[in-house]
């Protein structure tokens, strides 16, 4: 069983889920897996995986078996699992508590080959209803007070499996980099009466320099102060704090722009390794003892996708005051991937 611990100096969990047998060699970064038998996402080799949470199967093929569309399993070897207590415990001044939460793989194609740039956008739009029942079920639980959901595209994005797929991962705490976006947002809204999401796309749109897709429900942007070259933002265009009441029309216009602003990274970087990340809001049910925790999330939060492209190491200056360096201007960034939008695509990448 892993277990959290804190940082008593800065506001951070850290997971130990010690891995037993496992020597520090072990930790190399991994080429790209190949499918077919040894690939345990691949269609047919559904024994490989623990059994099914949720399957869309269009010709109402049995659980468990091929024929699936995308399948959502939980992680074989999950850095937390849902039994146990959520209770802290003391070790002298540090806080630990039980590693409880959860950890799901959502298998977004049977093809192994498939990359979320390829197209056609109508087929990332099942993978948005998966990632909407997933968390809003996973929120049923309150013990669950945080999720993420990640992609990791390339090894030195941290993909272990070529084969696509996202994961979501249900923690038991709100981590330090949530709460303080959580708080600058609800600090704003205290002063303004306005949501600081909203008023930084209208900014973003006002200025257009930076703006690298837009449709009517969202906006695909390089951000004033990326920290990567090439990072990308997409933001609903109407405020909205709940990804999981995302409406039809809605996911048809996100798959849209998460489709080309993936397929319009390629000319750029070739085969990208990216991290994407869903920002979501915590789970609403009130604590115990903290009934007024973020409870004014309907006002002051809205949901946003962060793509963040690995072209440069994070190294000792930014480990060690928390700035980055980045030697491509978003400014330049967005206007190379807006030019680029209707030249060829190369053949299938990473994306
Ligand atoms: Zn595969
Ligand atoms: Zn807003």
């Amino acid at each position: 069983m892993s277990e959290l611990r804190k940082d008593p100096i800065v506001d951070r969990w850290v997971i130990i889920a010690a891995e037993r047998g496992r020597r520090p060699t072990d930790y190399e970064t991994t080429a790209p897996t190949p499918g077919g038998p040894g690939c345990p996402l691949c269609e047919g080799n559904e024994r490989m995986t623990p059994p099914e949470i949720w399957a869309l199967r269009p010709g109402g093929s049995a659980a468990n078996g091929p024929g699936w569309q995308l399948r959502v399993v939980p992680n074989k070897y999950p850095a937390l699992r849902v039994e146990g207590s959520t209770e802290r415990r003391g070790l002298g001044m540090f806080d630990m508590m039980t590693g409880v939460g959860a950890h799901e793989i959502i298998i977004e194609s049977p093809d192994h080959d498939w990359r979320m740039g390829d197209g056609p956008p109508e087929a990332i739009q099942p993978i948005l209803m998966a990632w909407q029942l997933r968390l809003s079920d996973l929120y049923r639980d309150d013990r669950l007070r945080y999720c993420v959901l990640f992609r990791n595209t390339g090894a030195e994005a941290g993909a272990t499996i070529s084969h696509p797929h996202s994961q979501i991962m249900a923690i038991p705490v709100v981590p330090g980099r949530v709460k303080s976006k959580l708080k600058a947002a609800r600090d704003y809204y205290a002063r303004k009466e306005r949501c600081i999401f909203c008023d930084v796309l209208a900014q973003e749109l006002a200025m257009g320099e930076r703006i690298v897709m837009e449709n009517d429900h969202f906006v695909a942007f390089a951000p004033f102060a990326s920290r990567f070259p090439f990072e990308l933002a997409i933001y609903p265009r109407r405020h909205a704090q709940d990804f999981t009441e995302m409406d039809e029309p809605s996911r048809t216009a996100l798959a849209e722009v998460l489709h080309h602003s993936l397929a319009q990274l390629r000319p750029a970087l070739g085969r990208p390794a990216y991290n994407f990340v869903l920002n979501i809001a915590p789970n609403p049910t009130p604590r115990p003892g903290k009934p007024d925790y973020w409870s004014t999330l309907e006002l002051d939060y809205h949901w946003h996708i962060e793509i963040l492209p690995r072209v440069t190491t994070v190294a000792g200056f930014e480990w060690g005051t928390g700035f980055y360096i980045n030697p491509v201007a978003p400014e330049d960034a967005a206007r190379f991937l807006r030019e680029t939008v209707n030249e060829p695509r190369e053949a299938r990448s990473d994306g």
